[in-house]
């Protein structure tokens, strides 16, 4: 019976206490605390415990004592690395979701250690020694950036909408297009966050073409919000038509009924003027007539995880107001780091500054260049490499289908499979995270820092 060989092979297993008075266990115990060590070992037999069960006890032999102190070890020393780490990516992904998305600005990250490193005026008001609001350290700076009367700061996009849903629309309808009810990212989806903040859905127009006319035809007294979603991470093209937002606005106001739209992205300066496609800039809408302006703080705004809503002072008061709110507001790090954010645009710097700026505007002569030295390097290495011309993307649903030229480092795995080559990348101290191609190697230097090149080539080393 396979159930009775399987406990034999179990009880075979040596005990965690056997474990610690090995040779290979007293080494451990001359760097890592008796609990830490016991902790390794314990999770090391479980290991293999479930891999007996999966493997139905064919082929399987019960480890030597030291096949599972080395186990152990290994698991202190990712343990003592901690998971959540610095990488390094040059996937040629500028805001990529699984890489934390933006990179802060040095001024960004040296505000969140200062604030991080010692108390601070979280909500207090220095003038007057009394209590004040943590919303005042980016309050200001949001609406001189994008001509809003008021602007409130939650901990991101999704929960923006959520508290915008929940606070003015609750039981109430809501006017939408069938354009727009899309799928952020697979955990972001239009329809599902509204019911979800307790709205009724009142889908408009078709897939392709939406009207004016849609909008006045489905306004009842029963509707709260017409919403707006910019389809962040797909385009509709050919045959289509979607009114603009000054004319939803104009008919929002003509009705007496709020227009908010979701931006995703959301940016601050204009794109397209440095010759990127056309992305809606916040100001725009402001502009346009939307009551409630929703985008994220760490898509093009290239700054903190968070959400952020813009518009009329009714409308953020009201959101402000809802017991929501308290549920969703942002830390103090992320402040700091969004206000800091914030200063580098009202200075004008925010190109240069903003690490997701300057790689969306990196130069092609600057990146031809950095390939070819990142090349030569790698050839000095013994690495047979080609510098190729290739193309990254923006990434977190922002500028869909907008490629940005760049120069590859394009390498030839061998020995190794291009996949094998790949994993020890990404297992190395910094993980190093590339993208591969037709048995081929790709590394894209757009999003690898000057700094960070020489932990790249020694992880290739
Ligand atoms: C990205 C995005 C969201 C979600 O924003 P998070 O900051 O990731 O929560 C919501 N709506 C749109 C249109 C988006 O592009």
């Amino acid at each position: 019976m396979p159930d009775e060989a399987d406990a034999n092979r179990l009880a075979a297993l040596p005990s965690v206490d056997r474990l610690l008075r090995s040779d290979g266990a007293l080494r451990l115990l001359e760097e890592h605390a008796r609990p830490a060590v016991a902790s390794a070992l314990r999770q090391a037999l479980e290991v293999v415990r479930s891999e007996l069960k999966a493997s139905n006890g064919k082929g399987w032999r019960v480890p030597d004592e030291e096949t599972l102190v080395a186990e152990a070890s290994t698991l202190l020393e990712r343990r003592a690395k901690g998971s959540l780490r610095r990488a390094i990516n040059v996937t040629g992904v500028v805001l990529h979701t699984g890489l934390g998305r933006a990179v802060l600005a040095r001024e960004a990250a040296a505000a969140v250690a200062a604030v991080a490193e010692g108390h601070s005026t979280l909500e207090l008001d220095l003038e007057s020694g009394e209590r004040g609001s943590r919303q005042s350290h980016v309050e200001g700076a949001l609406c001189g950036l994008t001509g809003a009367e008021a602007a409130l700061a939650v901990n991101n996009n999704a929960a923006a909408v959520f508290l915008a849903l929940s606070a003015l629309a609750r039981d109430a309808e809501v006017v939408v297009s069938r354009g727009q009810l899309v799928e952020i990212g697979g955990s972001f989806r239009v329809p599902d966050i509204l019911q979800a903040g307790g709205a009724r859905l009142v889908e408009v127009g078709t897939t392709n073409r939406t009207r004016i006319g849609d909008y006045r035809a489905a306004v009842t007294e029963r509707t709260a919000l017409l919403l707006l979603v910019h389809p962040s991470n797909y385009r509709v093209v050919g045959f289509t038509a979607s009114p603009t937002v000054r004319e939803v606005a104009d008919l929002g106001r003509e009705l007496g009924i709020p227009v908010m739209e979701d931006l995703g992205s959301g940016a601050l300066v204009d794109l397209s003027a440095h010759g990127l496609a056309p992305e809606p800039v916040v100001r725009d809408s402001v502009e346009a007539g939307a009551d409630l302006v929703c985008f994220s703080g760490d898509k093009l705004l290239g700054g903190p995880q968070a959400g952020l809503m813009v518009g009329r002072r009714e409308l953020v008061r009201r959101c402000a107001a809802h017991p929501l709110a308290r549920a969703v507001r942002c830390d103090k790090m992320t402040l700091a780091a969004l206000a800091a954010t914030l200063r580098l645009y009202e200075d004008g710097t925010a190109t240069e500054r903003v690490p997701t700026l300057a790689a969306l505007l990196r130069r092609p002569d600057d990146l031809l260049r950095q390939a070819r030295r990142l090349a030569s390097a790698l050839r000095r290495q013994g690495w047979s490499v080609q510098v190729v011309p290739g193309a990254s993307q923006v990434g977190g649903g922002s500028l869909p289908g907008e490629d940005l030229p760049t120069t590859l480092v394009s390498l030839d795995p061998a020995p190794l499979s291009a996949e094998d080559l790949a994993r020890r990348l990404r297992l190395g101290n910094p993980p190093v995270l590339c993208r591969l191609h037709k048995e081929r190697v790709l590394l894209d230097p757009r999003t690898l820092p000057r700094e960070e090149e020489r932990h790249l080539l020694a992880a290739f080393r």
